[in-house]
């Protein structure tokens, strides 16, 4: 499968990185004009995004404007000439988008999870030369985001980009949705020329860790980002917490490093780079891991020490010990290396059990 470049999908073409920045949602016609005509000042923003049908996980809040909104969009592109991109899950939104003539579609992350609906949105699609782009589904499953954007390509849509928004986090963590960025990097390596955008503020979920995770977008060589941008994020009837005013994101932008596309040895150099960001990326998971696995640890201290138990519990160390050699030499793992290495976590276990039982007795392990 081929994809033709960002800058090829229009007439004029524009310089990538692609910037896609709007509120999350269509509130009302003065929201959308007001925030559309600011981003358009900055004079670096491509497309406009709203969302106008939202895919809630709690019935009762905002659901979006609906219909109206589309005519709330045409008259922003109409005073700013800005490209409009909203979601659609439903071939009735399709129906209505491109009768209004919307620019860019894209699919959200709950309806690309759901190949059911990407087929019914694929057929209606079909024959159409309008550019969509595909959030990764909620679960870091490469093969079903593969997959969507299969069915899409099948249509013969060719005009493709994938959208990396984070993914669920199945662990408590600092971002609303974990990055995982070796997902979207192993997306780009089974489809090369298909254009990767980064969405860093539903990874972030709140405004001061968006910056950081464009920038590392941009390290990744990603073809764009779509941020989320609102005149008064204050008052925003959804995700509110992550959006950023106009003036904000100029700032943001200002502050972004955009890597250039050559050097001497550019080949040489972006892998080494991708590499590194995707061990930048295990290691943070791997601490988190580890911070979690060590929150158990006090647990467990603090259950003996209630309970007055103080065993050494050899067999299940051992135990421990034998099946996790195992699993490593399975996925081939150095034997020395695994032992080294629960040695070293077990070790500040039992020491942070000495700190809890610290009234004496013996220690046992979690
Ligand atoms: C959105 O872009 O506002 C949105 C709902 O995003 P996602 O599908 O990534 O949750
Ligand atoms: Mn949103």
């Amino acid at each position: 499968m081929t994809f033709p470049p960002i800058s090829n999908w229009f007439e004029k073409s524009f310089d990538t990185p692609l910037i896609i920045a709007g509120p999350c949602s269509a509130e009302n016609r003065q929201q959308v004009i007001d925030t559309a005509l600011e981003l358009a000042k900055l004079n670096r923003v491509h497309v406009f995004r709203a969302g106008i049908w939202k895919p809630r996980s709690r019935p009762g809040s905002f659901q979006g404007a609906g219909n109206v909104a589309l005519e709330w969009l045409m008259e922003a592109k109409q005073l700013t000439g800005l490209k409009m991109a909203i979601e659609v899950a439903t071939p009735q939104h399709v129906d209505f988008a491109l009768k209004h003539g919307i620019d860019i579609l894209w699919v959200g992350a709950r309806t690309s999870s759901n190949p059911f609906s990407v087929d019914e949105l694929a057929h209606s699609l079909a024959g159409v030369d309008v550019p969509i782009l595909v959030k990764n589904p909620v679960n870091p499953d490469i093969e079903l985001w593969l997959g969507i954007i299969e069915r899409f390509h099948h249509v013969g849509i060719t005009k493709l980009g994938a959208i990396h928004r984070g993914f669920s986090p199945f662990r408590r963590s600092s971002y609303r949705n974990i990055p995982k960025w070796e997902v979207p990097i192993d997306l780009k390596s089974y489809l090369p020329t298909l254009p990767v955008i980064c969405d860093p503020s539903h990874i972030a979920g709140r405004a001061n860790l968006i910056q950081g995770i464009a920038q590392k977008a941009l390290d990744l060589a990603m073809d764009g980002l779509m941020i989320e941008s609102h005149i008064n994020p204050g008052v925003a009837l959804s995700d509110a917490k992550q959006q950023i005013t106009p003036g904000e994101l100029s700032t943001l932008l200002d502050s972004l490093t955009f890597r250039k596309q050559s050097s001497a040895n550019a080949e040489f150099m972006d892998t080494l780079e991708t590499l590194r960001e995707e061990i930048d990326s295990i290691d943070h998971q791997l601490l988190e891991l580890l911070w979690q696995r060590m929150e158990l640890v006090e647990r467990i201290g603090r259950h003996k020490k209630e309970n007055n138990v103080a065993i050494m519990q050899l067999r299940r160390w051992e135990e421990m010990i034998r099946l996790r050699v195992e699993l490593g030499e399975s996925l081939g793992l150095d034997k020395e290396y695994v032992k080294n290495l629960l040695r070293l976590v077990h070790k500040e276990s039992i020491r942070k059990q000495a700190e809890i039982l610290s009234q004496g007795g013996e220690l046992s392990p979690e």
